[in-house]
């Protein structure tokens, strides 16, 4: 990507200009002059130190002598110190179409700078003996770490000498321009140990730092924040999976030609080495959607990116995990929303975590593919499909697009908006008819049947799932012939899973009648059976059973919900008042009904208006926080009705 660039199918080579960024005895010249010993590309070194004929000379002689030696088609070192931001950002602006800028850091510690550059004998710049060691620690304490938002395109840390002898053979290889992923072999290639024998020091980067990210961002602005995915290779590192065969799949084939195809400017994909747990606070970027390469199990373990993240997000990703899948198969992708109580998503911003199993090669590990290479590819494919449309249903889930695309008119956001979700329907459709195990389709408060004759897109993901449980064996909980169990993507409550009718025309409780008693009666018993588990687990929940009057999602669907209501994705009133008014229809009544009546009674919409009242003791609250905070102590008994006929559902020891 960095040294070619794939425009309309044509490679196209780019010259590049690297930062060399360190204080002095840190080695910059050295690296330069061993690159350039390779004689692959012709490479100019930039040093300010001699630039004023064999003087020092100052910062706009550098940039000039830059430029020259670019329009004569050369890369470029430059040579100094380049310690903070406004030192670099004029050489940053060198970048353009044809120009990349990349930043190589040299952070060796800082006592093996001084102790060279004291030691070292006629420097360029005369800086050596007593007075290099304060003027090194001078420059340190003033010191300022590149940024991917200062216009570098790549940023390659070194933290000692087997780093930087990587960093010189990946610089030195850049002949003819090679392609994208033998950048990245040789910088995975960087030992893991490498970074972590430098110290345990809580500053000192991990291994998994040395992790390679591509960052995408679809070509629209949605509100403030750009959606952004990043992710490392996948199935690469641990899957012992062969680089050069991922790398037609990863990065030129499927990601550019579609870009390509669509229209979406390459710039939007770049690369970033560092670590992914820290992309904001490390790397300046504004990353909401993490992949990890992760196991079978979406536990955490290994020693890289899976372990890494799993760190980085503490016990609230793995409960989030458990809440939407247990295992996952290889190609496939499960989409995990991370609570704002994660430390991933209130340090770093991360709000997604997108689990992806890629094709393994590794005897050692489940789904052995014993070398078999087109299985491999096909399934690797597959899993850069599942996580591109896991991050595109992201990104519908935050705009809220869903509800614009059916509704033309009556969009009050005008020209732009719909330019936008002109753009964004083919890829939204096509995500969410294709990849619902991996999509997170919130509910976005509408019933999507309202918003145009038919069901809105979004709204079709129980349908999807029910109609084709096997396409969907991530997220499928229990199936049989005539329903499917999964969890709710968007829990309102401790416990909150979807009992799922599989039969085609039954697509809400309107549609209910006596042809169906059976099924809401199997329905019903697999709820139960559910309940009966969770209360195994845990006596003290409390559960109802029961239908929405008007649905939102296509689809009959059974609701088995605890009455704790503890969930961060119990957002407003509508949310609430749908599952603890007499909008919500109890399993028990909606049987009866069915029996006696040939149909069960709905509730009008209009209910989801009114006031926010506990559950328990009936009160008002003015909003859903202090709501929240008394339903948590509220010590009332549930209401007289709810303790009739089975609509609560408790384990007789536990208190109500
Ligand atoms: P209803 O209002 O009865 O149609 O409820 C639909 C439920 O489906 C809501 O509780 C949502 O949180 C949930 N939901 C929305 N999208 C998905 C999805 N893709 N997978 C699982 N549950 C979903």
């Amino acid at each position: 990507m960095e040294m070619e660039t794939e425009v309309s199918g044509e490679k196209e080579k780019k010259q590049i200009v690297v930062l060399l960024i360190g204080p002095p005895g840190s080695g910059k010249s050295t690296f330069c002059d061993s690159v350039m010993k390779s004689p692959h590309r012709p490479w100019s070194r930039i040093c300010q130190d001699i630039i004023n004929n064999g003087k020092a000379g100052s910062k706009s002689q550098c940039l000039k002598m830059a430029i020259e030696s670019l329009k004569e088609g050369k890369s470029v070192f430059i040579d100094r110190c380049n310690l903070d931001k406004e030192q670099r950002s004029e050489f940053v602006k060198l970048g353009g179409p044809q120009v990349e800028v990349h930043a190589v850091v040299l952070e060796l510690p800082a006592q093996v700078c001084i102790s060279r550059s004291v030691k070292r004998s006629g420097h360029e710049g005369n800086l050596q003996g007593g007075r290099a060691a304060a003027v090194v620690n001078k420059m340190l304490r003033s010191k300022e770490l590149p940024k991917v938002n200062e216009g570098f395109s790549r940023i390659l840390f070194c933290y000692n000498d087997a780093d930087v002898e990587n960093a010189v053979k990946t610089y030195s290889m850049l002949g003819p321009p090679t392609r994208i992923m033998n950048f990245f072999k040789k910088v995975s290639a960087v030992p893991a140990s490498s970074s972590n024998e430098a110290t345990n020091d809580a500053t000192t980067p991990k291994a998994n730092e040395k992790t390679e990210i591509v960052r995408v961002s679809p070509s629209k602005k949605l509100g403030s924040v750009v959606p952004t995915l990043a992710f490392p290779s996948i199935s690469t590192a641990d899957f012992q999976f062969d680089i050069d065969k991922a790398s037609d799949i990863i990065i030129l084939s499927l990601v550019k030609a579609k870009a390509s195809r669509k229209n979406i400017d390459s710039g939007r994909f770049f690369t970033f080495v560092g670590d992914i747990t820290k992309l904001h606070s490390q790397g300046g970027l504004h990353c909401n959607v993490l992949a990890n390469a992760a196991n079978w199990r979406l536990k955490p373990g290994g020693g890289g990116v899976n372990a890494a993240i799993f760190k980085a997000a503490g016990p609230d990703l793995e409960a989030a995990t458990r809440a939407r899948a247990n295992t996952l198969l290889p190609g496939k992708a499960v989409v995990v929303p991370l609570p704002s109580t994660c430390p991933l998503h209130n340090a770093e911003g991360i709000t997604h975590v997108i689990h992806v199993l890629g094709p393994n090669m590794n005897p050692n590990r489940p789904n052995y593919l014993n070398n078999d290479y087109t299985k491999g590819c096909k399934i690797l494919r597959e899993a850069y499909t599942s996580l591109f449309e896991g991050f595109l249903s992201t990104v519908q889930d935050q705009s809220k697009l869903p509800k614009r695309i059916n509704q033309a008119t009556m969009s009050d956001s005008g020209a732009e908006d719909s330019e936008r979700n002109k753009k964004y329907k083919g890829l939204q459709d096509k995500a969410r008819t294709n990849n619902l195990e991996s999509g997170s389709v919130d509910d976005a408060g509408d019933s999507g049947k309202k918003m145009s004759k038919g069901w809105s897109s979004w709204a079709l993901a129980l349908h999807i799932i029910a109609m084709h449980p096997e396409k969907h064996e991530n997220v499928v909980l229990e199936s049989s012939d005539n329903i499917v169990v999964i969890n709710d993507q968007y829990p309102k409550a401790r416990k909150h899973v979807l009992v799922l009718a599989r039969q085609e025309s039954v697509d809400g409780l309107e549609d209910v009648g006596s042809a169906n008693i059976q099924l809401l009666e199997e329905m019903h018993d697999v709820g139960m059976k559910w309940i009966k588990r969770f209360q195994d687990e845990d006596a003290s929940l409390i559960f109802r059973l029961g239908y929405h009057s008007v649905p939102s999602m296509r689809q009959l669907h059974l609701h088995v919900i605890s009455q704790d209501f503890e969930s961060d994705h119990l957002k407003n009133k509508k949310h609430w008042n749908s599952f603890t008014t007499s909008f919500f229809r109890d399993s028990v009544d909606v049987l009866e009904e069915v029996k006696s009546q040939g149909k069960a009674n709905v509730e009008s919409e209009a209910v989801l208006k009114g006031e926010l009242r506990c559950n328990r003791c009936r009160s008002v609250h003015p909003n859903i926080p202090k709501l929240k905070s008394h339903i948590r102590t509220c010590p009332s008994q549930f209401p007289h009705h709810l303790l009739q006929n089975s609509r609560l559902l408790a384990r007789p020891e536990s208190s109500n």
